[in-house]
């Protein structure tokens, strides 16, 4: 796979980035997942297929599954409108879509779910926002407006944000405005209980603006609200927001780097080693991954995303408890090539972050996602002190759902010191395991974490390596 070349010309809304408009009273709460029992996530990813760069996450709550259906609903539209664009021969950088989320409230009566939605046709970068609500009292998922008291609500609710927009300076245009449903349909509050109205990308302005976020304060907002908005608004007061970067990286002093504990009984020199690989996870199938690795004694490393982490931390637990290696894959499985050095650094501090907080131990490898990397990113995390880790052997099982394929197609291809591909969170890779791991042992292959692959030559921060020999791939010159 070919490292690409940096972009440029986004524009960012991420909550670390800061925007025209000022945004500390428009930051929507950021609730920690593993507060909701029975919350996981879900992946759509349709990998490299077709030239584009798919990746999308949101969350499935178990006692909700009206919220999981109407989120499912939602990605998967945006996402066939995307796919519906043809792909222009040679695009570059690859088209990309990508959703990732937050929790903007959680309490016995609610849950709110923002979901981020971004795609870039090849060049510049547009994110939609779109906020669900989950009335847990009447089991009923809504949409943003309904947390409105009525039409009415919504009329007031127009006009006053239309006169906020109107001293927001050229770039916006509060004309653009009009009190419809489709126009609110991402509503949330602060942790004042302000009302934090947000609209998409080139909705009431131009693109350059980038997030443009009205806050309309609790007193104002509070007699627009239906009674679901009024719980939703109660659930947001006092919620923590978003950790700040500083603290992020604070919290990984002191800690431990990330290694299996198991690591250290095998001498990949003499013995044939083989690094098998799960990314993306950790998600609904990992458990069960987690079951057959230690049915067979198999030791693997797994590239987990920061926003996956979050909302499963004991599955984290579990795999340092069982001797695997967990790594960091970012936050939201971004091409890290195209993102300016911030956002760059945020994808993979965030992920840091949720790795430590639930295992204690601070990762040292990454793998770039879809495997793109280019000098910024091997010199990020170098700085972050992470080594690159691709692959040399991809089973392809994106593009599979029949197991057995799966499983010849790694017995075939593994070599002495190779590191495969696979994703945590496909059924049918996790079908293939027991096949793969006796065709393999059969050969004599043992399976370790990557940095077993080098024995006692410590893996160097910022190298990239995609198996048992140091990379050979030159990195290209990125311009920009
Ligand atoms: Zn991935």
């Amino acid at each position: 796979m070919a490292a690409m070349l940096t972009g440029c010309g986004i524009a960012t809304a991420s909550p670390h980035v800061k925007p025209l408009v000022p945004s500390e009273p428009t930051l929507i709460n950021y609730v920690d997942p593993a507060m909701v029992h029975g919350l996981s996530t879900r992946s759509l990813n349709t990998g490299e297929t077709a030239g584009r760069h798919v990746h999308a996450i949101y969350p499935a709550v178990a006692e909700a599954p009206l919220l999981t259906e109407k989120l499912r609903e939602t990605v998967t539209e945006r996402l066939d409108r995307f796919t519906r664009h043809d792909v222009p021969a040679g695009a570059f950088p690859n088209p990309e879509f990508n959703v990732e989320w937050q929790l903007a409230a959680a309490s016995p009566e609610v849950l709110g779910v923002r979901l981020r939605i971004g795609q870039s046709m090849g060049s510049g970068w547009s994110e939609s926002r779109t906020t669900v609500w989950y009335d847990r009292e009447h089991r009923r998922a809504l949409d943003s407006p309904d947390l409105l008291r009525d039409g009415t609500a919504l009329t007031t609710l127009t006009w006053l944000v239309r006169r906020e927009l109107a001293l927001r300076g050229p770039l916006v245009n509060p004309n653009a405005l009009r009190p419809t449903p489709a126009m609110f349909d991402s509503i949330g509050f602060n942790p004042r209980g302000d009302l934090v109205v947000e609209f998409d990308d080139e909705q009431v302005g131009l693109g350059v603006a980038g997030r443009v976020a009205v806050a309309v304060p609790s007193s104002t907002a509070a007699p627009l609200l239906s009674a679901t908005g009024l719980r939703a608004r109660r659930a947001a007061v006092g919620t923590a927001t978003l950790t700040s970067q500083e603290d992020m990286l604070a919290a990984r002093r002191d800690r431990p780097a990330a290694r299996s504990y198991k690591a250290g009984g095998v001498d990949c020199a003499k013995a044939k080693c083989v690094a098998l690989t799960y990314e993306d996870g950790p998600g609904p199938e990992t458990g069960r991954l987690l079951n057959i690795l230690g049915a067979y004694r198999a030791r693997a490393t797994f590239f987990v995303l920061g926003s996956n982490a979050s909302a499963r931390p004991e599955l984290l637990r579990r795999m340092r408890d069982e001797g695997h290696l967990v790594a960091n894959h970012s936050w939201s499985h971004r091409d890290l090539t195209v993102l300016p050095p911030a956002m760059l650094t945020d994808q993979l501090t965030r992920a840091q972050y949720a790795i430590t907080q639930a295992i204690g131990q601070v990762p040292t490898l990454m793998r770039p996602p879809y495997g793109v990397t280019d000098v910024q990113v091997a010199s990020i995390a170098r700085r972050l002190g992470m080594s690159v880790v691709r692959w040399n052997v991809d089973v392809e099982d994106q593009r599979d759902s029949n197991p057995r394929t799966i499983a010849r197609r790694a017995i075939a291809q593994v070599k002495p010191g190779s590191i495969v591909l696979m994703h945590a969170f496909r059924g049918a890779t996790v079908d293939a395991a027991p096949e793969i791991l006796r065709g393999l042992a059969a050969k004599g292959y043992t399976f370790v974490t990557v940095p077993e692959l080098y024995g006692s030559r410590p893996m160097e921060p910022g190298r990239t390596y995609d198996s048992g020999a140091v990379s050979t791939v030159l990195e290209k010159q990125s311009v920009s």
